[in-house]
């Protein structure tokens, strides 16, 4: 049995309360001493009697917690976190400040199995799937060092999310808990480069997270070049799965579209993305490429990008861009860990 409290819901800390003989309404106290007090020491939970924290420990109870490496802050606002696991496993997390409004970007995997060729978590060899404890730690940490109150969440970090689909809907639902975070269902966002089973599994939920899909290019033989995955799930039965999601869920997608120059900027690219997007309830982030050094992409013009967001526009899709940010502290996901691996 995993015994890492971090990574209970409140429910599952209330079954191991009163297995233990205590009173179920203690769990909320356990909860919120590790999610909202950040206290990772359980003799600390001074709410509990002394013999049950001593018992506790005694088999093996633990909380997991995430050790900051790195911390770079960018002008901006936008801070990058590189964090150590109990593994010595490390990855990266990021906060965005938006007119004050805070975002924390969070990783789910310790590198990625996917291979996408402009992403710097692509190049890092897969290690393991992160667990839910450790997903909702990288809030925990980054609210309590910087400060802040926490607004939203975006999986979007290193890693597919719905590559490890149990613990990223785990996270979901424990940040959400009133008792710790909460950071509402709405307010958490899984971004993901496009699995169909994962977003077929996620519509049969009993809660909805915004879902974003990362499309990148209307052109399935192009996508194939940049989305290793695409040759597994090309665009007609990724738009399948999008379209049940719709249909099951009565949500709007967010279509991600990553714009790197002479790769997938054309304005012809954007009138055929219209004829892709005909028929789903989607909007799209059109968002301004952040190179890295390991691989051969740059960022589109940024003349271009709005030039493409007016195509969008006009025929009626609505249509947001994203410049880049952090750009001075290696932003893009991977980066940062990438660079201390070589
Ligand atoms: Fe993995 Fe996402 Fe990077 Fe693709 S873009 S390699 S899915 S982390």
């Amino acid at each position: 049995m995993d015994k890492d409290l971090k990574n209970k819901m409140l429910a599952e800390i209330g079954s191991i309360i009163t297995g233990y003989g205590g009173k179920s309404y203690l769990a909320k106290y356990v909860f919120s001493f590790i999610h909202q007090h950040n206290i990772n020491d359980i003799n600390l939970f001074t709410t509990l009697p002394k013999e049950f924290r001593t018992k506790l420990t005694e088999d093996g109870f633990f909380i997991s917690n995430l050790k900051i490496v790195e911390k770079l802050q960018d002008p901006d606002g936008t801070a990058k976190y590189l964090f150590e696991t109990a593994d010595c496993q490390q990855i990266e997390s990021v906060l965005l400040d938006e007119s004050g409004r805070k975002t924390i970007c969070v990783s789910t995997q310790v590198g990625c199995r996917l291979g996408c060729r402009f992403c710097a978590t692509g190049y890092l060899k897969f290690a393991r799937n992160l667990t839910a404890g450790e997903i909702v730690d990288q809030v925990i940490v980054i609210s309590a060092d910087s400060g802040c109150k926490i607004n939203n969440i975006v999986y979007m970090g290193m890693g597919e999310p719905l590559d490890n689909y149990e613990n990223t809907i785990k996270a979901v639902r424990i940040l959400a808990d009133p008792a710790g975070k909460n950071i509402g269902i709405r307010r958490q966002t899984i971004s993901t480069v496009g699995l169909p089973d994962g977003i077929k599994k996620l519509a049969d939920e009993d809660i909805y997270p915004r879902l974003a899909v990362s499309i990148h290019t209307p052109d399935d033989e192009l996508r194939k070049k940049i989305v290793p995955a695409a040759k597994k799930y090309p665009l007609p039965v990724l738009l399948a799965a999008m379209k049940h999601y719709n249909q099951k869920t009565d949500r709007r997608i967010t279509i991600e579209y990553c714009m790197m120059e002479d790769v997938n900027d054309s304005l012809e690219l954007a009138r055929k993305l219209i004829q892709l997007l005909r028929g789903l309830h989607a909007s799209v982030n059109l968002i301004e490429y952040n190179p890295h050094p390991g691989a051969d992409f740059k960022p589109a013009d940024r003349d271009r990008i709005k030039m493409f967001k007016d195509i969008l526009m006009q025929a009626g899709i609505e249509t947001i861009i994203r410049f880049r940010r952090g750009t001075s502290i290696k932003a893009a996901c991977g980066q940062l860990g990438a660079d201390r691996l070589k």
